[in-house]
């Protein structure tokens, strides 16, 4: 049997009457579309950060561009983020007409070199994006310096980042939003698509709730700025409701994994994860590096295990972003690691026998090269 990078089959066989209590919670609930799941998981998710408001959206790339646009990103501005992350956070820049400026990474942890960004920091820049990214988080006060001086927006990608937290402070609870997926593989995952956005100004909260609903208030209809359709849908949201109260139990399921793995793995070569100062990681992918990367899938897959790469091409060296101008070789340690890196099996129900086999495997494979 292939051993899967990710699997929620076990997870759905122990919760599924839950999960299936939520579905017909919705469906006879009479009301389908922002009804009170939504609300209600609107409620809970912001109270579990802290934070005054919570506005679901449809997925983490609209939460992303709704939120640029709630914060006043318009065409022609700049926003400053990494190319090292999930093209969505990128595509969600480029769909409000913004253009995105990136910084290299730090080479340990393969997080936004956050000493890079005062100078990249431009007349048009307007807002800047760090991606906390496979589940450990940026420290945003170098950003917070940088926002001020120049009146920049803070808006954190926290799709990898579900309950990390740097210096005890919660992923999504800095900056003036924070965007959050809820794809099936993240930390917390939905039954298919799901978004939110957390945001701390009421204005700012307004705007979105209109942006997600084609420009209008909830019960008043007239478009004064046309927006989108991009609610969360009544569904997802009460089966997310279900899952919140388990996101601590996911993540210390997901530390015992990358703890099993550490002492698996040490003295073998491979470089492992690195956890910055001030860091508690949520392990939302469990990145590794070597530099005969591509033998070592090779030899991994011959095994039936099937590793994936988060992410094998930066997002400036993609086609559909060569209009940007950003040359290759200007972004050296994003572009070096992208060659090197790998990401083995994670997710909360990953059996530890299924963990060891891997474990086994990759030993034979590093001795042998
Ligand atoms: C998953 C992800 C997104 C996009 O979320 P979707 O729900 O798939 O649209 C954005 N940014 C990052 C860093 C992600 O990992």
């Amino acid at each position: 049997m292939t051993t899967r990078v990710w699997d929620y089959l076990e997870e759905y066989a122990a919760e599924r009457k839950d999960i299936l209590d939520a579905v017909e919670t919705v469906f006879s609930s009479g009301r389908l579309v922002l009804g009170a799941s939504t609300h209600g998981f609107e409620r809970e998710f912001a109270a579990y950060h802290g934070m005054p408001h919570c506005v679901g959206v449809d997925n983490g790339t609209n939460a992303i561009k709704l939120a640029l646009q709630a914060l006043g990103v318009r065409p022609g501005d700049e926003v400053v983020t990494v190319s090292n992350t999930a093209a969505p956070t990128v595509v969600a820049i480029d769909s409000v007409g913004a253009k995105p400026v990136f910084v290299d990474i730090d080479p340990d942890t393969y997080l936004m070199d956050t000493a890079q960004v005062a100078s990249a920091v431009t007349a048009r820049t307007r807002c800047l994006l760090p991606v906390h990214l496979y589940g450990q988080c940026v420290d945003l006060a170098p950003l917070r310096t940088v926002a001020a001086e120049h009146g920049l927006a803070l808006l954190e990608d926290c799709a990898q980042a579900h309950g990390a937290r740097h210096d005890g402070v919660l992923a999504g609870t800095t900056g003036d939003a924070a965007a959050f997926s809820f794809y099936p593989t993240k930390v917390l995952g939905a039954y298919g698509d799901g978004g939110a956005v957390l945001v701390r100004g009421d204005d700012t909260a307004a705007r979105l709730r209109r942006l997600r609903y084609y420009g209008m208030e909830e019960r008043y209809y007239v478009v004064e700025t046309p927006g989108h359709n991009a609610r969360l849908d009544e569904v997802q949201a009460e089966i997310l409701r279900r899952k919140l109260p388990r996101l601590d139990a996911y993540v210390a399921a997901r530390r015992a994994v990358a703890e099993r793995y550490a002492e698996g793995l040490a003295g073998t070569g491979l470089v492992l994860p690195a956890l910055a100062p001030g860091n508690d990681h949520v392990y939302y992918v469990y990145v590794v590096r070597h530099p005969e990367r591509d033998r070592i899938l090779q030899a991994l897959r011959e095994h039936d295990i099937d590793l994936n790469i988060s992410y094998p091409w930066p997002v400036h060296t993609m086609s559909g972003f060569a209009g940007l101008g950003v040359p290759a070789g200007s972004l050296p340690v994003t572009e070096s690691l992208a060659g090197q890196i790998f990401s083995l099996p994670m997710y909360p129900s990953l059996a530890p026998a299924v963990q060891d086999r891997v474990i086994g495997v990759l030993r034979e494979v590093l001795a042998a090269l």
